[in-house]
């Protein structure tokens, strides 16, 4: 394998940064280049937020000189001393993430519910928004939808039946620590534990803000690059995490031309929600970067059409004119995002922003999801409700990751009806049904 070799400090932590890219001397590494361990997320939970060093590796500050007018008026009502230029750097976005009890009841008021998640929880609950993404917020209102996806309630810590901190068994189809082997061409890339806004519904919420993974390590992006180099059946790499558009560009160029010197990995492809919680992160220079690395994909976890704001527009801009080819992923949620209208709303504005809409996940088993989970019936309605009434470019995939490691299935409402001796039987989107002649002779 052609990439150079990454810097190994003395502890577990890696330090995986512009040095590698740029040649800088090795005396410029220090400890400090560490990402946030994921101990320190933990231990911080009610501490002062500390900016994760590795990220002042990056140069210069976005500009981005759009934004819509409730931010504004959040950022003068909440922040009247930072100015636009901060607020837009997303650095400072990072270094204020809001952790604590008492710097988010600055903001919202918060429902008694809420607040016994906060105060009881003993950790348990790890809390990370944005100033930017909690602009977006009701105020008053619990059941306000975005709030709803990153304010905790009492009900996370209530696990039922069927709920695992693993549903998916990520653990059990890891060859190497940090890398995820399922399908039998690509493979999952964890690159970082590390996220900017916690989901109140992750799949990875095992790992993402606490303790136990310190994913990012030296040894073990090696280890997973060795384990790609040594499968030559690898042809699709999907680097996720947590949100690897949190790492420096200098380490993320390095994870991508170590990718790219591998000869049989054809595509990279990226997961992430930063576009949406963080979208000051999409730079100049970041793009610059990525459209090094074509044929490079990504695709964006979008929930709500609240979203879809004229800061995350213009990242997604930049984004697809750098010719990166953007998908969505949504989460389906009860009383979120659990409505045709609302779907249909999402996925025109993502068409609009070029994106294609891709898949629609029914919510996984995590602990303490019940809140969050539908009836299956109401995954199949939105599909329904979207497939022929609109631009079929808006109609995602819905899938469920089927649990204990199947891989996603797709669900579809009852297009095919069966066979009728010679002729397959269809119901259309008005549920008219139709016949097609299944003549031609099996091979
Ligand atoms: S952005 Fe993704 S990995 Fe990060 S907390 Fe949300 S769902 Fe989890």
């Amino acid at each position: 394998m052609q990439h150079q070799r990454l810097s190994v400090s003395s502890s577990s932590a890696v330090n995986i940064t512009s040095d590698i890219v740029t040649n800088k001397s090795m005396e410029e590494f220090s400890d400090s280049d560490e990402p946030p361990s994921s101990s320190t997320e933990t231990s911080e939970f009610f501490s002062p937020p500390v900016l994760p060093s590795f990220i002042l590796k990056d140069k210069l500050p976005s500009r981005n000189s759009l934004s819509s007018p409730k931010t504004t008026i959040f950022r003068k009502s909440h922040y009247p001393d930072i100015s636009r230029e901060q607020w837009n750097d997303w650095r400072w976005q990072l270094q204020n993430r809001i952790r604590k009890t008492d710097e988010l009841s600055l903001i919202i008021r918060l429902s008694e519910n809420e607040k016994e998640a906060l105060e009881h929880s003993n950790g348990m609950l790890p809390l990370s928004i944005t100033p930017y993404y909690a602009s977006l917020i009701d105020r008053d209102d619990a059941s306000h939808p975005l709030r709803r996806c990153v304010i905790p309630v009492s009900t996370e810590l209530i696990r039922t039946e069927g709920e695992s901190d693993d549903p998916l068994h990520e653990e059990g189809d890891s060859p190497v620590p940090g890398l995820v082997h399922r399908y039998p061409d690509r493979v999952l890339f964890l690159a970082t534990d590390f996220c900017s806004t916690y989901c109140r519904y992750c799949t990875r919420s095992r790992m993402v803000g606490r303790s136990c993974s310190n994913i990012m390590s030296t040894k073990r992006w090696e280890m997973a690059l060795g384990y790609i180099e040594s499968h030559t059946e690898v042809r699709d790499v999907l680097i996720s995490g947590g949100d690897p558009l949190t790492l420096s560009d200098e380490s993320l160029e390095w994870l991508l031309s170590s990718l790219r010197s591998i000869q049989h990995v054809e595509i990279v492809r990226i997961g992430t929600k930063v576009p949406v919680v963080l979208p000051q992160r999409i730079t100049s220079n970041l793009v610059n970067m990525l459209k090094k690395y074509h044929p490079l994909w990504m695709n964006i976890h979008f929930t709500h059409p609240d979203e879809i704001t004229p800061e995350t527009e213009n990242a997604l801009n930049k984004l697809a004119n750098a010719g990166i080819p953007l998908g969505s992923q949504t989460v389906l949620l009860k009383g979120i995002n659990d409505n045709l209208d609302t779907m249909k709303k999402l996925y025109h504005k993502l068409l609009m922003a070029r994106v294609r809409p891709y898949y629609l996940y029914q919510c996984d088993p995590i602990s303490g999801s019940s809140h969050f989970r539908t009836p299956v019936e109401k995954g199949l309605e939105i599909i329904k409700g979207l497939r022929g009434h609109t631009t079929g470019f808006a109609v995602p995939n819905y899938v469920i990751d089927a649990p204990g490691g199947g891989g996603k299935i797709p669900l579809q409402p009852g297009y095919y009806q069966g066979h009728n001796g010679t002729s397959v039987i269809l119901k259309n989107y008005e549920d008219k049904l139709f016949t097609y002649p299944d003549t031609c002779p099996a091979e």
